[in-house]
């Protein structure tokens, strides 16, 4: 069985006989001669079915055989200016291995309907080349902390407490008691690096979002790191670093998936050319008072604003120091900021063309105390998180770490209108089916 792709690249030479296939993805006939259109994992192929040519019955099948019909083709390969891709294949054997009934998704559905039949839409071009392109993502992100002597640690997934705010927990029953499915790894990570130092992971993630965005799902991938010995800035180059790499192999292995999405792919090559600058808080709201937006400092930035930074560069842009107030219990004040009030020592990366949020990090306060009065701060009672508290007592040290959203990262290299096309079966305030 040869793949569609290799056909289709001219790697069989004109005239050799070849046998390949795959699902019908387009078909049309006319008197004794039918074109299915054939997909696989690797391309389209236009088959040329001409009576006479092959058993009348497998004629006739090959009439029959709706879109996403299963079929295993024989024949010569021919160069045809007028196929897809400029190869065809004069069918001399049509094999119907599984006729299929009329497919519910035709031109222009609904997005809606699309969603309720993801089981069958993940078949499409579109959301094959998008699963390429997280294919090419996950593996780089491994790739990248392995080949810096990063340890894989692997987190509990059924956690006892929030770290990202209780709002958005996930509730479990665990037997006659409570759990909450994990909103990040992060509390479990400062324990592993006193053993492995530097970690890194990929897992699934909760958090029961409230408000329904383009940018959130309620379960995503996210690929965090955390290391001991690192301060803010090690932190935010790290990022730097992983997001570039992650870019390049992109570019290197999906420019034609990146192609069929549509993709302005020099907007991504501009990113491996020029570094990607670091601004505080402070300095972004002051960039974005010139454009006329107005945010009273103290105040997270949101959408609107984060969209209105990135206007103003078009490589992913490192902001830190962000008020103390807003930020969640564990990020340190740094007491030597410049701004109006106590910032910490946090960041996140904000992607161009949009300003998604693709990464959040910051250094780890080791203050017990610091850590106590933000916990109550937040309502939350210190002695559930003891033994986070504990990881203070026994040889601390300044560390950092940050988690990387996977589908954010992939919606922002393929162009994506909403993040829920980055992953196959996609979470949401309002839906977890099929
Ligand atoms: P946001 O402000 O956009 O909700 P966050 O500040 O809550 O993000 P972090 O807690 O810093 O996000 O999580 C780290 C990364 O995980 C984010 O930078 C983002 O890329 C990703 N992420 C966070 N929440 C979601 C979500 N609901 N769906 C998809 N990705 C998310
Ligand atoms: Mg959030």
């Amino acid at each position: 069985m040869i793949p569609i792709s290799k056909v289709v690249a001219g790697e069989v030479p004109e005239g050799d006989e070849v046998e390949t296939r795959g699902w019908v993805w387009r078909t049309r006939s006319s008197g004794g001669i039918a074109f299915p259109i054939l997909r696989d994992s690797t391309g389209v192929l236009q088959v040329t079915v001409k009576k006479g040519n092959l058993p009348d019955a497998q004629f006739d099948d090959s009439v029959k055989a709706l879109v996403e019909s299963s079929v295993i083709v024989k024949g010569k390969a021919h160069k045809d200016k007028r196929a897809p891709g400029g190869w065809e294949i004069q069918a001399t054997e049509f094999k119907v291995v599984g006729f299929a009934q009329p497919f519910p998704i035709t031109k222009d559905q609904s997005e809606e309907w699309l969603r309720e039949n993801r089981h069958l839409w993940i078949r499409s071009r579109k959301m094959t080349a998008i699963m390429k392109v997280r294919h090419t993502v996950v593996g780089a992100i491994h790739q990248f902390f392995r080949e810096r002597g990063y340890y894989e640690f692997d987190p509990p997934i059924l956690q006892p407490n929030q770290c990202e705010g209780g709002s958005t927990l996930f509730e479990v029953k665990f037997y006659d008691q409570k759990t909450y499915l994990s909103q990040t790894w992060q509390l479990y990570a400062e324990a592993g690096i006193f053993a492995l130092e530097k970690i890194y992971d990929m897992a699934p993630t909760f958090r029961a979002e409230k408000s329904k965005t383009s940018r959130h799902l309620c379960e995503f991938w996210m690929a965090e790191m955390e290391a001991a010995w690192m301060d803010l800035h090690e932190c935010t180059e790290v990022a730097k670093e992983e997001v570039r790499f992650i870019v390049q192999k992109v570019l290197e292995s999906n420019r034609p998936e990146l192609e069929l999405l549509g993709r302005d792919v020099s907007r991504l090559d501009a990113c491996l050319k020029k570094p990607f600058p670091t601004i505080t808080y402070t300095e972004a709201l002051e960039l974005i008072r010139k454009d006329g937006i107005e945010l009273e400092w103290g105040r997270d930035l949101r959408t609107n604003e984060e969209e209105a930074i990135m206007k103003h560069f078009d490589t992913p842009v490192v902001v830190t120091h962000y008020p103390k107030a807003i930020m969640a219990f564990y990020k340190p004040v740094d007491p030597e900021a410049k701004a109006s009030g106590p910032v910490a020592k946090c960041f996140d990366m904000l992607a161009p063309e949009g300003g998604v949020e693709i990464v959040g990090g910051s250094e780890r306060d080791t203050s017990i105390e610091a850590l106590r009065e933000c916990l109550e701060r937040d309502g939350e009672n210190p002695e559930n998180y003891q033994f986070y508290i504990d990881l203070r007592l026994y040889g601390s040290v300044p560390h950092s770490g940050y988690g990387l959203g996977v589908e954010r990262v992939i919606g922002w290299i393929c162009g994506l209108d909403n993040i829920k096309d980055a992953i196959a079966f996609p979470r949401t305030g309002t839906r977890f089916t099929p």
